[in-house]
């Protein structure tokens, strides 16, 4: 088994090493990709990290509200079956009262059938009959107070007027039976044997109550909790304030969406400290209360933004080194890439003349002779060689040597004119041209312009006898590559030509014009 995973591995690391040398490459071609790469990834991970805080802002919010809404139902919840049970005890006082024989029974009997033990719970002021002229007639305590007229309170007034009222919760008032102490009022009517108004049965819930079941609801730092009646009296209110039960908020545009729904959630900004609150409300069934909890939009969102800006800084920061970075990288790679670039071509150039020197004309040579064979063309190579340089050089010294180099390649090079078509310094005082898909005829053509070129420029050579002009030989070879061949036979063809040129007198050029070109024809 070992002797399968060892190989498995090398090949593993043979391709990782290959890939990463095929990205490299990719990369080290396209730098500035390498930049743009690196900034879109910044962008993209720091849009989706914005992304992701919006939506925990969202969360946050949503968070809070579900928060609320379950506060909100406790508290209406504990309400509704307060008032569930304060209506069960007055129904029962109603009952007692109405039955003609109450008056005739023992005062503990007809307390115990009129006020049930429900009435002795601590959050209710008390329970009283009251009769038509507003008196109490009986007390769920016993301790009655004959002076007392209540026949000018909403819950008295509103039973009076009303019959088919039911029950009937009042507005906030101060107690004249129990020392001012705030209060709201229960009351159902009591009808006598005719119909007419007979009194009322009146339960106290003490605003204390109220205020206690608020007070232990923690809606943050500056949030708010509050018990309202429908027309905008408030109730009870944490934060508390003694000037708060019974002042009405019916304008306050943070109350104005509460009369509208049954339930529902909303940010509004208060109008007495101007902190801006979410809102979530809902009315107890059956009741003309309505319980909202609204924590302070900055306390919700506090956590939030103080994670948010920590995020969103260090997305910003570490998004900005890689784009820094990636750029130092695309710049650095940019200059490297010139740098072999011009590496590779003063590798290929020769310093004296410019032009190509052996390694391009060994590669040109090379892939117009694979095209040729392809394609089936001619390919033609000249050879050039200054005539008598020695002689020029031993007179005038290798400095002016090397200025008639110059020239001549400027010449040839000026001639040549064909994109395809390769110059090159051959070594010493020789140059290589090579010409793809150019016949014989062609390339003889090419190789007398070089030469008469050259003679045009009227370079003049003194010797001790006489002045003469500097001329090039020129030695042209032609064929139509076929298998068997090489383009190095096709170079020594043409140095063969040159050398029969030179042999004919020099300043002029060797070559076969004639003759039918067939492919594998060496003309030289
Ligand atoms: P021919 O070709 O006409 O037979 O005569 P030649 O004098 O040109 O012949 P040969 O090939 O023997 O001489 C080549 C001379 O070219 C040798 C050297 O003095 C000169 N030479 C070769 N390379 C350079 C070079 O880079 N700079 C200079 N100034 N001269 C060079
Ligand atoms: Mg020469
Ligand atoms: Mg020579």
């Amino acid at each position: 088994m070992g002797y399968q995973v060892l190989p498995l591995r090398w090949r593993w690391r043979k391709s990782l090493r290959q890939s990463a040398a095929a990205m490299s490459r990719a990369v080290g071609n396209r730098p500035f990709a390498t930049g743009l790469a690196g900034t879109l990834i910044a962008a993209a991970m720091a849009v989706l990290t914005f992304a992701t805080l919006l939506s925990g802002r969202y969360d946050a919010l949503e968070h809070a509200r579900e928060t609320s809404e379950s506060l909100v139902s406790i508290i209406s919840s504990d309400l509704e079956r307060t008032v569930e049970t304060s209506d069960l005890s007055l129904q029962s006082i109603v009952e007692g009262a109405e039955r003609s024989d109450i008056w005739q029974l023992p005062v503990d009997v007809r307390q115990s059938v009129m006020f049930d033990r429900a009435t002795t719970a601590g959050y209710l002021g008390g329970a009283y009959l009251i009769d038509a002229e507003g008196k109490v007639l009986a007390v769920q305590d016993g301790k009655l107070n004959p002076n007392v007229r209540l026949n000018d309170r909403d819950y008295f007034t509103e039973q009076a007027r009303n019959p088919s009222l039911g029950l009937f919760i009042s507005h906030p008032y101060r107690s004249r039976l129990r020392a001012n102490d705030w209060s709201i009022g229960l009351s159902r009517r009591i009808n006598r044997a005719d119909g007419s108004f007979g009194g009322i049965a009146l339960l106290a819930i003490r605003i204390d109550y109220l205020q206690r079941l608020v007070d232990r609801v923690n809606a943050g730092r500056v949030g708010s909790v509050f018990v309202v009646l429908d027309d905008g009296t408030l109730l009870a209110r944490k934060p508390f304030s003694q000037t708060d039960t019974g002042a009405n908020i019916a304008a306050s545009p943070t109350f104005h969406q509460m009369t509208s729904q049954q339930s529902g959630s909303y940010v509004a900004q208060s109008s007495r400290d101007g902190v801006s609150r979410i809102f979530t409300f809902a009315r107890v069934p059956g009741t003309p209360l309505i319980v909202a909890v609204a924590p302070a939009y900055d306390d919700v969102l506090q956590p939030w933004r103080r994670r948010s800006l920590f995020v969103g800084a260090l997305t910003l920061g570490f998004g900005a080194a890689l784009v820094l970075v990636s750029w130092c990288l695309a710049f650095a790679l940019r200059g490297k890439v010139e740098a072999e670039a011009e590496l590779t071509r003063l590798a290929a150039t020769d310093p004296l003349t410019g032009l190509g020197n052996r390694r391009v004309l060994d590669r040109r040579l090379d892939e117009e002779w694979r095209r040729a064979r392809r394609l089936g063309t001619a390919l033609s190579v000249l050879f050039i060689d200054i005539d008598h340089f020695k002689l020029f050089n031993d007179t005038y010294g290798h400095a002016a040597g090397d200025e008639v180099l110059a020239v001549v390649a400027e010449c040839i090079a000026s001639t040549v004119r064909r994109p395809v078509d390769t110059v090159v310094r051959y070594g010493g005082e020789e140059f290589a041209v090579v010409l793809p898909d150019t016949p014989g005829p062609g390339a003889a053509k090419v190789a007398e312009k070089i030469r008469a070129t050259v003679e045009a420029v009227k370079l003049v050579r003194h010797s001790s006898t006489q002045d003469e002009r500097v001329t090039v030989s020129v030695g042209c070879a032609t064929c139509l590559p076929a298998d068997g061949m090489t383009a190095l036979a096709l170079l020594a063809a043409a140095d063969e030509r040159l050398y029969a040129a030179k042999a004919a007198g020099r300043n002029r050029i060797r070559s076969v014009v004639e003759g039918v070109a067939t492919r594998g024809t060496l003309y030289s």
